[in-house]
Parts: structure tokens; sequence; C-alpha cells
């Protein structure tokens, strides 16, 4: 038998008695069975390339040649009727993708996924049209769509809409807001998208803030490394007294230490208690989310606190050994 490759037999090792092509056989129905639990084996598109490392001007939507590419996702997972909402609100702006967790990646944080690999799945999202969902976090998802799985860069990208507010401190934690912030990392607007909580969420006043947040971007613009986050509360767009441009507030933790026993008569420990309070001071996104108003936040990847470089520079920063 020559070194050279073969063309593949119609049925494989059919016509071989040494048995070779049986390792083909086993091989495609290794795949069938992937198919047939449901788990369709999402690749991407052949082709692809990187993504334009730059996203197109700002301008008044009448003037795009063509439709904005836009793309959703949220820290609830691919399941969330949250993401449905963004995603049905933005569509009649452009194109949109929808890519997010397959399971919920609520205070997840910018957590991104290095030690393991990724799987992403093609899923129908409940209005019927297609989604993708990867075994990671929020930032797995917009990394994904940047390294040019999707092989289109987008020109938006809008997290959410999250089931929970993510007023001032919290979003340091927050999954929501870091999809966000991955997208601005990689040169493209964003916003995050949160609503107050409450048991059966109607969605369509954050829906309705969202579109108007995503025409203002993508005619507006955002600076390199700035990013948006809007707070929704929980009541009817009826209720609701408008916009108002907020300052990030302060919130007050209410986390308690639950210690309970395992089967074994082992402790362990689940952080509870009440959500978090906030100080609602005039001007933040707390008080304008306790006054009915839509807060919308402007946010930045620079966290350097400016006023404490001073202070620094007249400390004594000097080596222990330098004497
Ligand atoms: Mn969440």
């Amino acid at each position: 038998m020559s070194g050279a490759r073969r063309p593949r037999p119609a049925r494989p090792g059919a016509d071989r008695p040494d048995g070779e092509g049986r390792h083909d056989i086993t091989r495609v129905e290794r795949r069938d069975v992937d198919r047939e639990r449901g788990e369709p084996l999402a690749h991407r598109e052949r082709g692809a390339t990187r993504p334009r490392a730059t996203t197109r001007q700002a301008r008044p939507l009448a003037e795009w040649d063509t439709r904005p590419r836009i793309l959703i996702t949220n820290d609830d997972g691919i399941e969330s009727r949250g993401l449905l909402s963004l995603k049905q609100a933005l569509e009649p702006l452009g194109d949109v993708t929808v890519v997010a967790p397959d399971t919920n990646q609520s205070t997840v944080g910018h957590q991104k996924t290095l030690m393991r690999p990724l799987r992403v799945r093609e899923r129908k999202l409940a209005d019927g049209s297609r989604g993708y969902s990867v075994d990671g976090s929020p930032t797995d998802a917009v990394s994904l769509a940047f390294l040019g799985y999707f092989g289109v860069t987008f020109d938006l990208v809008a997290s959410g809409i999250n089931y929970g507010a993510n007023l001032g401190d919290d979003i340091t934690y927050s999954g929501t807001v870091s999809a966000a912030m991955e997208a601005v990392i990689n040169g493209c607007p964003a916003f995050a998208v949160s609503q107050e909580y409450y048991q059966h969420p109607d969605f369509s006043l954050a829906a309705a803030a969202a579109h108007t947040a995503a025409v203002n971007i993508l005619e507006h613009g955002l600076g390199p490394g700035e990013l948006i986050n809007i707070n929704v509360p929980a009541i009817r767009a009826e209720e609701c007294e408008g916009f108002e441009v907020t300052r990030m507030g302060q919130r007050i933790y209410l986390d308690q230490l639950i210690e309970r026993l395992d089967p074994r008569g082992i402790p362990y420990y689940w952080i509870g208690g009440p959500p978090p309070s906030g100080l609602a001071e005039p001007g933040t996104d707390f008080h304008a989310v306790v006054n009915r108003r839509i807060a919308v936040t402007p946010i930045q990847l620079d966290l350097t606190a400016r006023r404490l470089i001073g202070r620094l520079r007249s400390w004594e920063w000097r080596l222990p050994d330098e004497g």
C-alpha cells in the first residue's frame, strides 16, 4: 500500500478485509449521536476571517449604507426572556446576532475562560430565530464574536436585559456590564441594560429604553473606553418619569453568611441575605431608579483614581534596601 492518500470508498471499509476504514464508520456514527442528542455542534462559517479592526463611524441611521450589525448577549443565559426582549427591540435597527452563555452566569464579572475549551451550540430562541450558546462567561461570548467566530465584526454590542438592576458598585460583579466592557476593549461601542427585579418581569419598558439607547449610540458614537450602563425601574411604561443621565451610586449590601450542614455533617457556606439597598443621593443611578426614572450612566474602562495621583506622588516610593 502506498502512502498516498486514496479517495474515500463509498461504503467505508466494506471492501476491505483488513478492517481498515472501520475507524471512519465509528467516527461518522459518533457525530450522528451528538446530533441526535439535540446538540448541534455549531462551527463558524467556512472562510471566516478575522473581523475588521474598526467599526463604522457613527452617523444618523438614515445615512447608513448598510444595516448596522448588532451583537446581543447577556449573563442570565441564552434562555432568558430578557435576552429575547432585547433582541426583538433592536431587530428593527439592524442585523442582530445572538450569542450568550448556556447557563446563568450572573455575578461572574469579567471572567474569561482560558484554561479549558469552549463549546458553541446553535440554538433556537423562543421566537423561532437562531442564536448561539457558549459554555462560558458573557465575556467569552463577546470574545468569540470579536475573534472572528461569525466572520464579521459588529457596530454595537447590547447586553441584557438583565433580571435585576446593576446599580453603583454592582457593576464590579456584573456579567451583564462586563460583556459590554469586553466589546469596548475590542473597539466596539456597547451598552448594558438591566431591570429592577420583580416576580414576573414585563420587559417592555426596558426594551423601549434599549431601543432608544441603541439609536443614540449608533448615531452619536462613544469615545474609546466608554460604555453606557442603563437601569430601568420595575414599573409600567406609563408610570415612568423618563430618562436621567446619572453617575454611579453607592450600594449597601446586606449579604449574610448562611451556614448549614451537608448530609455528612460537614458545614458549608452560602452567601445569602436580602437584596442590596443603596444611598439615594440625587444624581445617582440608584436615586433615579427609585424615583421611577431610567438611569443612563456613562462608564469608562479607565479606573484610574485621578484625585489620588497627586497624593501618591507626594509619598515616599523607595525600595527598603535603597536606604
Ligand atoms: Mn444576570
